[in-house]
């Protein structure tokens, strides 16, 4: 098994996250993950919050290197959507980095 982000396994990456105080709890899902529906002016608020959120957390950089490790494909990470980790991952800037 290979180990992402500068030898670090997802575990070890997860520990971190955990160890840095993340604020967000399960009860933030709502904003992080969408809903089953929503409009594009209740996603864009939606991830507006999620994302402010994320950059007052002292856990913002353990948190993007967990998400990039693991590809995650849905929800708001590290103030990046999913789709902005995956540019990032690819190498090509996201249009917004916290
Ligand atoms: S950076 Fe955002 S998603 Fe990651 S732990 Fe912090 S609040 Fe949660």
């Amino acid at each position: 098994m290979s180990l992402p982000a500068g030898g670090r396994s997802v575990a070890q990456l997860l520990a971190d996250l955990a160890d840095a105080g993340p604020v967000c709890t399960p009860e933030d899902d709502v904003l992080f993950f969408e809903p089953d529906y929503e409009t594009p002016r209740e996603r864009a608020y939606r991830v507006r919050a999620a994302k402010a959120l994320c950059r007052s957390c002292p856990a913002l950089e353990s948190c993007r290197a967990y998400a990039l490790a693991t590809h995650t494909t849905h929800g708001v990470w590290a103030a990046l959507t999913a789709s902005e980790l995956r540019e990032l991952r690819t190498g090509n800037q996201p249009r917004e980095v916290a």
